[in-house]
């Protein structure tokens, strides 16, 4: 079922995403790491549904978003980043298998983080700490970096970056490359993995060779 919601507020938190904020609608529900699709109410722009995933843990009173844009597209996400409190939305869902199964090896690209967001958020809910876990998490340059400094805060939690353009000030530029990642993954790690397309399949092939099962795989593909 359709809902409406209303922006409440706006927030820049890298060079080119924003945190959005909604009231949640009465009686909706998701699982943390589940998308929706959402439409802007504009004209012009009103059958242009895109997939986001919130933040936010599904009991909470606000609906919150992290959402990159790419004004290159000339599509939603550059519609997104002029968006001001009052504006209207529709969204749609909530859809996808991204589901929390446990401590594991969280790895994300860019705005791939936010699922992962949603998880680690469920858990430290759940269980207060995230011992057990690693987040490995790439950006382009450390800037790219989204939410950084709660992410680093996390209880429990080993978090690696990498940049993959420019020199990293206080980060390795590398690949997530199988030399990499086997000093945090190995045959039976549970894994958690949302990027980008090339991302996603690069990864997927690095931990195959790693001896991680497909099963034990657990993957948003934004291809
Ligand atoms: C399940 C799921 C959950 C997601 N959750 C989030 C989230 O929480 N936060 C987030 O930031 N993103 C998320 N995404 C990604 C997000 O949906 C896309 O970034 C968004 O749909 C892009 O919409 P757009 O209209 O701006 O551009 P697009 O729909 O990608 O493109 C619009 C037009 O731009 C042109 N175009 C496309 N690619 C390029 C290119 N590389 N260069 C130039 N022009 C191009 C094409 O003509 C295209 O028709 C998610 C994706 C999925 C599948």
């Amino acid at each position: 079922m359709a809902q409406n919601l209303t922006l409440r507020s706006i927030e820049p938190v890298t060079h080119d995403t924003h945190h959005l904020t909604f009231d949640r609608p009465e009686g909706f529900t998701f699982e943390p790491g589940q998308a929706i699709e959402m439409k802007l109410q504009k004209d012009g722009w009103r059958d242009e549904g895109r997939p986001f995933t919130p933040i936010s843990l599904p009991d909470a009173a606000s609906l919150e978003f992290i959402i990159k844009s790419y004004p290159s597209h000339d599509g939603v996400t550059e519609q997104i980043a002029r968006m001001q409190a009052g504006d209207g939305v529709t969204i749609e869902g909530p859809f996808g298998d991204m589901r929390d199964r446990g401590p594991g090896v969280f790895i994300a690209g860019g705005a791939g983080i936010t699922p992962i967001l949603a998880l680690l958020h469920k858990r430290l809910k759940d269980h207060g700490d995230l011992s057990g876990s690693t987040l490995v998490f790439s950006n382009k340059t450390e800037a790219d970096i989204i939410r950084r400094d709660e992410l680093s805060a996390m209880p429990g939690l080993t978090v690696a970056y990498v940049v993959t353009k420019g020199e990293g000030k206080t980060v390795p530029k590398r690949r997530l490359d199988r030399d990499y990642l086997r000093q945090f993954v190995e045959p039976g790690s549970l894994c958690y993995l949302c990027g980008p397309p090339p991302m996603m399949s690069a990864v997927q092939s690095e931990l195959a060779a790693l001896g991680v099962d497909r099963d034990d795989l657990v993957a948003d593909d934004w291809s």
